[in-house]
């Protein structure tokens, strides 16, 4: 396991790290977004998409519970965004396909509130990432790999 932590200063140091992190994706990774709201999560997975080189604007799926996008490119050829804050049960993201994407080697799965759906992660190898707000403004986050 490799475990690293470091300090961003402003929302574009905080993408920079996720395109940093996208750099070194092979395809099939889960990643797990733990934190606030606000702690920076969805800035992450926005430089996560530039860094694979997506090039339509991520935005919080809150209200979709799954977003894909394409990167035009192989080994991984999209990016699945999922915002789990406000689902219920896990269902609701099985009828959405969650599954297939999990298991699907082309595809780099991005997931905001993990915590909220543990029995779909449970058993897989995942890349957990952790944010958290620091007293100056800045944002501490932590990759467990
Ligand atoms: P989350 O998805 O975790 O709820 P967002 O990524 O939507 O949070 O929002 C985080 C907010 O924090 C955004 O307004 C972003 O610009 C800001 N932000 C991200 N990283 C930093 C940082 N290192 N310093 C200051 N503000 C940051
Ligand atoms: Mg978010």
């Amino acid at each position: 396991m490799i475990s690293m932590e470091t300090i961003t200063r402003s929302p574009e140091e905080t993408m920079a790290v996720g395109e940093q992190l996208a750099a070194s994706l092979r395809g099939g990774e889960i990643i797990l977004l733990y934190g606030d709201l606000g702690a920076g999560k969805t800035v992450f997975a926005k430089g996560l998409a530039r860094g694979l080189g997506i090039k339509k604007e991520v935005v919080s799926p809150t209200f979709t519970l799954l977003q894909t996008y394409v990167t035009g490119k192989k080994p991984i050829e999209k990016m699945v965004h999922v915002d789990a804050y406000r689902i219920e049960k896990e269902e609701e993201l099985i009828l959405v396909g969650i599954e297939d994407y999990l298991e699907d080697s082309s595809a780099v799965c991005v997931i905001e509130w993990p915590e909220k759906i543990p029995g779909l992660t449970k058993g897989k190898k995942t890349i957990k990432i952790s944010f958290s707000h620091l007293k100056d403004g800045g944002r501490s986050i932590a990759i467990d790999a």
